[in-house]
């Protein structure tokens, strides 16, 4: 396996918060002035490493079982790791699939949809992927009914830009790329999220299973974590996001928040001809995520599948029925 410790200049010294610094490789390739003040930082996570320029902001990470990213590949040029060397990388990297390899497996048959892409962008920088040991956040992320191989992760160190309220970060993936992110801030305080998404992206493709013949659309990333489902992450479907949706092939059932913006949602499905369910969920239960908190998942897709409605008609009755509701 590449060790890339040995490809760093030699004048090279640890912090006290685990990073070894050095002078930065990328900054004279990003248009910046080469640095000379040892700016440049490469930090060992759980399963491979994270590279972070404090001089032109470069970073780039690589995790063992996924494939040497865009980035990580030019950074690792830029120390003059032979081309044959990351080659090499890439293919052991691949042989050591485990959890961070689900995403890649579950993508693949995304590989042969055509155009919808994204371009690919960095997690935070401090970002680790979550574990039992992580216990406050593994708790909230278990509370919420999210299946365990699906890769949350947890950035502890403040990086200066996602400040210091304690969140968890879900990584948005495309294609075999992280092309994007969300934090979901653990206290009271507003805003609830901070994202890094790119304009018609659907959170949750990579969740569907090639076998599925329906697709369930929410509102919420936690709504998609908890069904196996997709979120908007609004309370509308652009048309960037409706091709990307219609790229699936599978019969749409839009599950819209039970709240008075949720019926906006439903406006905008009837427009597109997806079916709508909106299931007499109790008072308390506002939305998908909800549901497999009270129900479960097996028990949440039953209601959903009872009430979805195929006909513009019957969904209209449905939304008056659901707007008396939320009025009373
Ligand atoms: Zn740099």
């Amino acid at each position: 396996m590449l060790d890339i410790l040995a490809y760093l200049p030699a004048k090279k010294k640890p912090t006290p918060s685990g990073w070894l610094s050095f002078n930065a490789v990328c900054c004279q390739h990003n248009g910046s002035t080469q640095d000379r003040r040892g700016r440049g930082g490469l930090k060992a996570t759980e399963a491979g490493w994270s590279y972070h320029c404090f001089n032109c902001s470069y970073t780039a990470s690589f995790i063992l079982g996924r494939t040497v990213s865009y980035k990580a590949r030019k950074l690792l040029s830029w120390m003059n790791v032979p081309e044959v060397e990351i080659e090499m990388l890439n293919l052991e990297s691949l042989r050591h699939r485990s959890i961070h390899g689900i995403i890649q497996d579950r993508q693949q048959m995304w590989n042969t949809l055509s155009g919808v892409s994204f371009e690919e962008r960095d997690l935070p920088p401090f970002a680790e992927l979550l574990t039992p040991e992580h216990k406050f956040y593994w708790d909230y992320v278990r509370g919420r009914h999210v299946s365990n191989d699906f890769p949350v992760m947890v950035q502890i160190q403040n990086d200066g830009i996602h400040w210091t309220r304690l969140h968890v970060v879900i990584p948005f993936t495309y294609d075999n790329k992280i092309v994007g992110y969300t934090c979901r801030f653990l206290d009271d305080k507003q805003p609830k999220f901070i994202s890094d998404s790119q304009p018609g992206y659907v959170f949750g493709t990579d969740l569907q299973q090639p076998a599925w013949r329906y697709v369930i659309v929410t509102e919420g990333i936690f709504d998609a974590l908890s069904i196996g489902g997709l979120a908007l992450m609004h309370n509308t479907i652009s048309d960037g996001q409706a091709k990307l949706i219609r790229s699936l092939g599978r019969e749409v059932i839009v599950v819209p928040d039970q709240d008075m913006p949720g019926t906006e949602l439903i406006d905008r499905a009837v427009e597109l001809g997806y079916s709508v369910s909106i299931p007499a969920w109790p008072d308390h239960v506002k939305d998908v995520n909800d549901a497999v908190i009270e129900y479960g998942r097996l028990g949440t897709l039953l209601t959903i599948m009872a009430a979805r409605e195929t006909s513009r008609i019957k969904i209209e009755i449905r939304k008056k029925q659901l707007v008396k509701r939320i009025r009373t």
